[in-house]
């Protein structure tokens, strides 16, 4: 019982939960029995498929993972759970019998965190599996700190943006054209610190599958109308033409969240188009979408980095460009996709960007007759 005295001195209040995946049931037995004896809990899974449902319906605190399983192999599995948001963080360490460079190259690209070749010795993949608990355990309370740091940033921050609000509506001519000009700027620039304060919290409860959405009936057109009033006038002679629906567009949805998103793709477009630049903002729907796409005339995005923008910190590796967080479009990804929507970019470098979201309209079919089709969505 010392050792995992010493895990839980790194504050945790319950014993390790350790999740085993091998098809050998000689190996199972030995790694249950050697982690039990040190006060760990452990469950036990013969497949792949077995061991994502075991780490869906509970998570484990760290898995052991076999590669050589048949029909879904340890790498498959460690890949499938990196791929998903609640589940990537639980550190991974394989153990197999290969042990050329090349499978262990490939298990770290998988997304492992370490790697034990059998026969192996109880001593060794117990020194590992304490490393990774605590490093994941330090891991965590960094994390954790940072967000109550940015959580407790929110509150001042609202308050100025408030104040500054009020002393901009202020119509009895007191403040000077200049002093106003200025006002106005620090008020969209505590806008946007709000803004990317946050992005940053929702991505965090949205990673850990704590945000849940409230669906309100609303008007898209109305919520874009509304972003482009708060962001007027628009810096440097820059222009924003929106083509609205003719009639209302009525969508199931959480308002503040899609707000957001629309504010951080006009943000965006606005940031990046160059003075006296046009910005277009169009909405098209069918029957059972709605698609709404931002499009530019700023410098473009290489087709590399399509995928990348949309992942946490993911930027142009341009220093000119690197100005933001880097978390607001992973912010509007998921805050669509939470929505069962979809996200993009359609861009060439040199003429500018088209960012897009796809919203599903569940109780649209009475009100669109015809059936129309949204546009390809690249
Ligand atoms: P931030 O703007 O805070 O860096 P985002 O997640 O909003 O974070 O954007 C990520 C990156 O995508 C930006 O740093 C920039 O490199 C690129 N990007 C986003 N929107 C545009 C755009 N409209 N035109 C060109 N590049 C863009």
């Amino acid at each position: 019982m010392k050792d995992i005295s010493e895990y839980q001195r790194i504050n945790t209040k319950t014993s390790p939960n350790i999740l085993i995946v091998d098809d050998t049931p000689a190996n199972v037995l030995l790694l249950e029995k050697m982690l039990s004896e040190r006060g760990y809990k452990t469950r036990s899974v013969i497949s792949g498929k077995l061991a994502l449902q075991a780490a869906r319906a509970e998570q484990p605190d760290l898995i052991l993972l076999d590669i050589n399983m048949p029909e879904m192999n340890g790498y498959q599995v460690c890949e499938q759970l990196k791929s998903d948001a609640s589940l990537r963080d639980i550190p991974v360490i394989f153990i197999s019998a290969l042990d050329g460079t090349i499978d262990k190259v490939k298990a770290f690209n998988a997304g492992g965190v370490d790697y034990v070749t059998k026969p192996f010795q109880c001593e060794e993949v117990y020194a590992r599996v304490l490393t990774h608990l605590k490093l994941r355990r330090l891991e965590k309370l960094r994390d954790d700190l940072g967000y109550m740091i940015i959580h407790d940033l929110r509150s001042p921050m609202t308050v100025i943006f408030g104040l500054l609000q009020v002393l901009e509506g202020k119509k009895d001519q007191q403040l000077s054209t200049l002093d106003q000009e200025l006002v106005t700027l620090a008020r969209r620039s505590s806008e946007e610190l709000l803004n990317m304060i946050s992005s940053i919290l929702d991505v965090s409860k949205m990673g850990a599958g704590e945000m849940k959405l409230n669906h309100d009936s609303c008007d898209l057109d109305a919520i874009i109308r509304d972003v482009l009033a708060t962001n007027k006038p628009f810096p440097e002679n820059r222009t924003v033409m929106f083509t609205a629906p003719e009639s209302s567009l009525n969508i199931t949805a959480d308002i503040v969240l899609i707000r957001r998103v629309l504010q951080n793709l006009l943000g965006n477009a606005i940031k990046y188009t160059r003075p006296g630049g046009d910005i277009r903002i169009f909405i098209t729907s069918s029957s059972s979408e709605v698609r709404v796409a931002v499009t530019d005339t700023g410098p473009g995005i290489a087709p590399r980095y399509h995928r990348r923008i949309f992942e946490k910190f993911g930027q142009v590796d341009n220093s000119k460009y690197r100005v933001g967080s880097g978390l607001g479009l992973t912010f509007c990804k998921m805050a669509v996709e939470a929505h069962g929507g979809r996200i993009g970019v359609e861009s060439e470098l040199g003429k500018g960007s088209t960012f897009w979201f796809v919203l599903p309209r569940p109780n649209a079919a009475l009100e669109h007759a015809e059936k129309d089709q949204c546009p390809p969505t690249g």
